[in-house]
């Protein structure tokens, strides 16, 4: 039986421009299990951030339900959502640009605390801190020290103790090793897998990288302009990608075997705006199998195996009808467009 911890329901973001609204996430629907890591995969500007945002209320939703343990987080009221944020934190990308430089590593980690009541005064606190610090792997002599004194692996630790200070059930991790040095990327990863054995966390395990996410993840979740375009567990997205743009990821992710040459996907064409956006496949104008249909109207997210949902008109029919794809002749120096030029948002100022 399964045991939901957050379930997203047609959630929806959009900012007003000056061209009209922009739909940053447009109609997205998920659960997550407690206890599992849903990853979320795209290119930039494809509103995985927006959306992990949206679930904690640093941005107010549009439209959609956010049920995290049968509550309605998109209806609380401010107190009711102060309450509720104890069990939901977010690990930043940049630990260098999201960390108080003026504050040291026992003043940052203790600071929600403070904030939410925690503790009987700061000698108690300062146990937790310690606690906290030993779980994370970041020694004791550390706690008087700032953050430009650290470097990034020891940085983002900090980030990681501060999002487990007041004892999270559901933490969104944004791109967590993404500014990191590989040779620490391994060390960190490695950290919040044992964490989530340890403390029972459920993550949303935001990425660009699906390589990264590949061993991370029991779910992922593959983000195309503001839509969830394929979902399903870890294993079956990699061994059997049917969205066309899934397909064009997977092959661009480096393969370590010298005897073995990726045949990488290229998109041309493009990018559709995200800007009041016609009903008609967001991918159209960049996938080499689309038809008329797809001009027509809009995929709608179908579950075509259990547990595998993809939104393509290739794979609205059920499996045994369902048309074989197969790969066209890569082209050499294939290269996938990582880069979707957006009107920047403005990241709201992190909440304890
Ligand atoms: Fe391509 Fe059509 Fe499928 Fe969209 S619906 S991904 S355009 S084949």
């Amino acid at each position: 039986m399964t045991d939901t911890l957050l379930e997203v329901r047609n959630l929806k973001k959009y900012f007003k421009t000056r061209r009209g609204m922009l739909h940053a996430v447009d109609d997205v629907s998920f659960n997550i299990d407690r206890g599992k890591t849903l990853g979320v995969v795209g290119e930039s500007g494809c509103g995985k951030s927006t959306t992990g945002r949206a679930i904690l209320r640093l941005l107010e939703p549009t439209a959609g339900s956010i049920l995290f343990e049968g509550k309605d987080l998109a209806r609380l009221n401010p107190r009711e959502l102060r309450e509720a944020r104890k069990d939901l934190q977010i690990i930043f990308q940049d630990p260098f640009a999201s960390l108080n430089p003026r504050k040291t590593v026992s003043q940052t980690i203790m600071e929600p605390m403070i904030i939410h009541g925690i503790g009987e005064d700061n000698n108690a606190r300062m146990e937790r801190v310690l606690e906290i610090m030993g779980i994370v792997g970041l020694a004791e002599r550390f706690v008087n020290t700032y953050p430009h004194e650290l470097d990034g692996g020891r940085r983002q630790r900090i980030g990681i103790a501060r999002a487990l200070a007041l004892g999270p059930k559901f933490v969104v991790c944004d791109e967590p090793v993404s500014a990191l040095d590989v040779s620490i990327q391994a060390q960190i990863l490695n950290l919040m897998k044992e964490l989530q054995t340890r403390l029972g966390l459920t993550y949303m395990f935001i990425t660009h990288d699906l390589s990264v996410v590949n061993h991370f993840s029991d779910d992922i979740a593959v983000m195309y302009l503001g839509k969830i375009i394929e979902m399903a567990p870890s294993d079956q997205l990699f061994a059997t990608p049917m969205h066309p743009y899934t397909q064009a990821l997977l092959s661009a992710i480096p393969v370590p075997d010298i005897h073995h040459k990726n045949e990488r996907i290229i998109l041309r064409g493009e990018i559709t705006s995200p800007i009041e956006p016609k009903p008609i496949c967001r991918f159209a104008n960049r996938c080499n199998y689309a038809f008329d249909r797809c001009l027509a109207s809009e995929p709608p997210l179908i579950e075509v195996r259990p547990r595998h949902f993809v939104a393509c008109f290739l794979h609205d029919q059920p499996m045994s009808e369902t048309v074989n794809v197969t790969l066209e002749e890569p082209l050499p120096d294939a290269v996938v467009e990582t880069e979707l030029v957006v009107e920047q948002l403005t990241d709201p100022a992190p909440e304890a």
